[in-house]
């Protein structure tokens, strides 16, 4: 087989070449950021393994012997589904990669608000050492956590939450409230999470049904020091509804990992508020689930030659 790596972004192909080791394959590599340059690359691939490079029609159009397409990483929205599906070429992700990280990476942005430590280590350079900089601040036992989606992440995060004492609400509408009690956290409507939690941390997939479910609306109806945590997907929060609530102060925070434009624009509104903490959509990132991702994507690979 002959692997296209449409857009090569590691040092080398060690763990990639490794775990095809005892496959006869070749690998090719570019650095493709448009579609021809990925017709280029790939035309004559058995299988690609992508990242961003845009797989539109016109490029699975000419892909004349592939097989596979595999992606490293959750989304496919880079790939054209419909049409390599037509043409009998499988496309894959990784589900599963990071959940760890991810769910690690929330409860450090959630554990930072809380103790606002970036708020008090500016405080501290700039030459402020008091007490008022830090209030107000509770305690962890008397502070409701309200989670939006039950899958993997949020119940490694869950794990981790309940011994510091969180009370912790979760909406989930396909997740039975049965499978929640026994996991132990409370079954919540959306309504009850934006009333009554403290943090809210989103971990909903994006999809039709939750491209803006945090909006005005909900926004509304939080608490005025409510922080929101979003590791998911940027378009989950409708922006401008946010940055209103944000600029008027009318909640505590965001803690945001992920935006609806990545990387941020300059302007972004987001860059002049200091009740906005950001992350680069670095969530799912250490350096063993980089490993990880990519013997994940190798394996959809390795699957597809096996049959
Ligand atoms: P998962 O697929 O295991 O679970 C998703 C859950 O969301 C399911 O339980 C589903 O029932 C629920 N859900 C779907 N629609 C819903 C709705 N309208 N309201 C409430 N719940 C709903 O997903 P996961 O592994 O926990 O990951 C969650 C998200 O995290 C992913 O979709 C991805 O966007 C994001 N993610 C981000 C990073 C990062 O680096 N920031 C990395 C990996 C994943």
């Amino acid at each position: 087989w002959k692997i296209a790596v449409t857009d090569y972004e590691f040092s080398n192909l060690e763990i990639e070449e490794k775990c095809l080791s005892e496959f006869n394959v070749k690998f090719i590599y570019g650095q493709c950021r448009s579609e021809d340059e990925v017709i280029d690359l790939a035309k004559d691939a058995d299988g690609l393994l992508n990242q961003y490079a845009p797989i539109g029609r016109r490029a699975i159009q000419t892909l004349k012997k592939c097989k596979i397409i595999s992606s490293y990483g959750v989304g496919v929205d880079a790939i054209d589904v419909t049409a390599a599906t037509e043409k009998g070429i499988m496309v894959a992700n990784v589900p599963d990669y990071g959940v760890e990280e991810v769910s690690n990476h929330a409860l450090a942005l959630l554990f930072s608000s809380a103790r606002k430590i970036v708020h008090l280590n500016r405080k501290v350079k700039t030459g402020i050492w008091d007490f008022e900089s830090s209030v107000p601040m509770y305690r962890y036992s008397e502070q409701t956590l309200g989670v939006l989606g039950y899958g993997r992440i949020p119940r490694s995060l869950v794990n981790k939450a309940k011994p510091f004492g969180f009370r912790i609400l979760v909406y989930d509408p396909y997740v039975s409230e049965y499978e929640m009690r026994i996991t132990g956290v409370e079954p919540a409507s959306i309504e009850q999470i934006f009333t009554q939690s403290d943090y809210i941390t989103i971990h909903v997939p994006l999809t039709a049904e939750t491209q803006n479910l945090v909006n005005k609306e909900n926004i509304s109806k939080m608490k005025k020091n409510a922080v929101i945590v979003n590791t998911s997907r940027g378009p989950i929060i409708h922006e401008d509804d946010l940055i209103d609530a944000l600029t008027n102060e009318r909640i505590g925070g965001a803690y945001l990992d992920v935006l609806t434009e990545e990387p941020i624009h300059p302007d972004h509104p987001f860059l002049q508020l200091d009740n906005v903490i950001l992350t680069p959509h670095i969530a799912w990132y250490s350096e063993q689930s980089m490993i990880e991702l990519r013997v994940k994507a190798v394996q959809n690979i390795i699957n597809v030659m096996n049959g």
